[in-house]
């Protein structure tokens, strides 16, 4: 499987050259602490991608390598490269990576709260020259309504609705690529629904390439084209979503069924047998 082209890479270039690229990397956090041993990944243009795994395999490292944001917590990578259109970007401030766009939207949504949601949506455009900036904030206000009727500070916004703010301020930036770090996070079964079947729609209708983690797998793989999924900094298996969704051992260990013995794709005996690379 791990050979297998991604969708969107075969129709979009011949070449087959992926927007963005992770080539092997491993990221070591304040000097000592090594979390990824090796990982690659490939994220063909317009493509919606799912990074999966437990808690601490290193998804949200992955993101955060890719928009430069390690580097805030003295994180780095030390082996490998990673990158975008064909250009490194390993290591490189995070500032200058919004501006070859990519735009993260962080765990926890991280949207200003003593801001109003326009000033917040304003900010997400700061590295724009154009003069669209208005046109897009009522394209945002299109794809999430309920945003056009809150007009106070984005504290008081439900939890949903700061999720739906910190998406729309990714958009702002009006990214080639969206980094989008567990977007279901704290949200109700309902407002899970509507956030993802937006997602769905930013990637389909506005063609922004998405990588999405998430640590349920088949809320993702649902909308996903391709899949990885990753178990203590190394991908265990990667493959379409259609391939992911009628693995045996992912529908065992991600989507329900799996009894508790089963911890880890390690412990996976037909696993081992299909390991093909590390
Ligand atoms: P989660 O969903 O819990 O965030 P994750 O798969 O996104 O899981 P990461 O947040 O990437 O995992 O964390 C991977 C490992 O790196 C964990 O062991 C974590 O403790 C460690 N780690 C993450 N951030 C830092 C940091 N700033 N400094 C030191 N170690 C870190």
């Amino acid at each position: 499987m791990r050979n297998a082209t991604p969708p969107g890479a075969a129709d979009k270039t011949a070449s087959a050259q992926p927007l963005l690229s992770v080539n092997n990397i491993e990221v070591v956090y304040n000097d000592v602490i090594l979390v990824l041993h090796g990982v690659s990944i490939e994220v063909p243009q317009g493509s919606l991608v799912a990074l999966l795994g437990p808690n601490g395999a290193g998804k949200s490292t992955i993101l955060k390598s890719i928009s430069g944001l390690l580097l805030t917590e003295d994180g780095k990578v030390t082996r490998g490269d990673i990158e975008f259109e064909g250009k490194k970007i390993s290591n490189i401030d995070p500032e200058k990576i919004v501006r070859k766009g990519i735009f993260q939207v962080m765990e926890g949504r991280r949207i200003i709260e003593d801001m109003t949601v326009l000033e917040n949506l304003r900010l997400g455009a700061f590295t724009r020259r154009d003069k669209n900036v208005k046109q897009d904030i009522e394209m945002v206000y299109d794809y999430f309504p309920r945003l056009r009727e809150r007009n106070g500070l984005a504290g008081y916004l439900s939890g949903g609705e700061q999720q739906m703010l910190a998406i729309g301020r990714a958009m702002m930036a009006r990214p080639k690529m969206m980094l989008l770090d567990e977007p279901s996070m704290g949200l109700s079964p309902l407002l899970v629904k509507e956030v993802f079947e937006i997602i769905r729609n930013l990637n389909k209708e506005l063609g922004i390439t998405i990588l999405l983690v998430e640590q349920n797998a088949r809320l993702a793989l649902n909308i996903a084209d391709y899949g990885y999924i990753l178990e203590s900094g190394k991908v265990m298996l990667d493959g379409t979503a259609d391939e992911l969704m009628n693995n045996e051992d992912v529908k065992a260990f991600y989507l329900g069924g799996g009894g508790e013995e089963r911890q880890s794709f390690k412990n996976l005996k037909s696993y081992k047998r299909r390991k093909r690379w590390i």
